[in-house]
C-alpha cells in the first residue's frame, strides 16, 4: 500500500524556445508555455503525511525557474553540432545556416533531444536531487510530466529509494 502526493501546473510552469531534431529534419525555432505535473510516491508519516506541498512545490519551481525564458539546447544532440565560446553557442545542423546564441539565454541541457519525454527526465533528475536533500525519508517513487500544450505531454517516471538513502548530513561539505 502507498499513498501518493501530486503539484501540478499553476506556477509550475515554464515559457522557453526550442527546437527538437527528428529523422531527417530539424524544426524551426518556436516557443511553448510548458505545464510541470510531479507526483511523488512513499509512506505515510506518523501525521498522515506522504510529504508537504509547498517544499514539493519549491522545489519543483526552483527547476523550472532555471529554465524559464530559456532556449532549450539539447547539449547531447548526435545531429548538431555545438560549439561553445566564453560568450555564445553556435548550432550547425547539416548545411543550414547556423544558429547563434547568446549564452545567458540559453539552458544547455545534458540530453540528446528536447522532446517533452527528455525534458520530464531532466527535470525529474534535478527534482531528485533535491527531495534527496531536503524532503522526508523513505519516498519511493517519482513520476514527472512536461505538458508542451494542453492534452499533450511527456512523462517521465524514476525510482526514488536509492536517492532518498542518502541523509542530507551525508551530504553535507
Ligand atoms: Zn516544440
Amino acid at each position: 500500500m502507498s499513498h501518493k502526493v501530486t503539484v501540478e501546473r499553476n506556477r509550475l510552469k515554464f515559457a522557453a524556445g526550442h527546437f527538437a531534431t527528428f529523422a531527417d529534419e530539424l524544426e524551426p525555432i518556436h516557443g511553448h508555455n510548458y505545464a510541470v505535473f510531479v507526483e511523488v510516491e512513499g509512506p505515510l508519516t506518523d501525521e498522515s503525511w506522504v510529504m508537504d506541498f509547498s517544499l514539493l512545490k519549491r522545489l519543483a519551481r526552483e527547476v523550472c525557474e532555471g529554465l524559464d525564458h530559456k532556449f532549450l539546447l539539447q547539449m547531447d544532440s548526435r545531429v548538431l553540432t555545438i560549439q561553445e565560446s566564453d560568450t555564445h553557442f553556435e548550432i550547425q545542423y547539416k548545411a543550414t545556416l547556423p544558429y547563434r546564441l547568446p549564452k545567458p539565454d540559453v539552458a544547455a541541457l545534458p540530453i540528446d533531444n528536447t522532446t517533452a519525454e527528455r525534458l520530464s527526465e531532466y527535470i525529474a533528475g534535478a527534482l531528485r536531487s533535491r527531495l534527496a536533500l531536503e524532503a522526508p525519508p523513505g519516498l519511493f517513487r517519482l513520476r514527472l510530466g512536461v505538458e508542451e500544450m494542453p492534452g499533450q505531454a511527456g512523462w517521465f517516471e524514476t525510482d526514488l529509494s536509492d536517492a532518498m538513502d542518502t541523509s542530507p548530513t551525508d551530504q553535507a561539505p
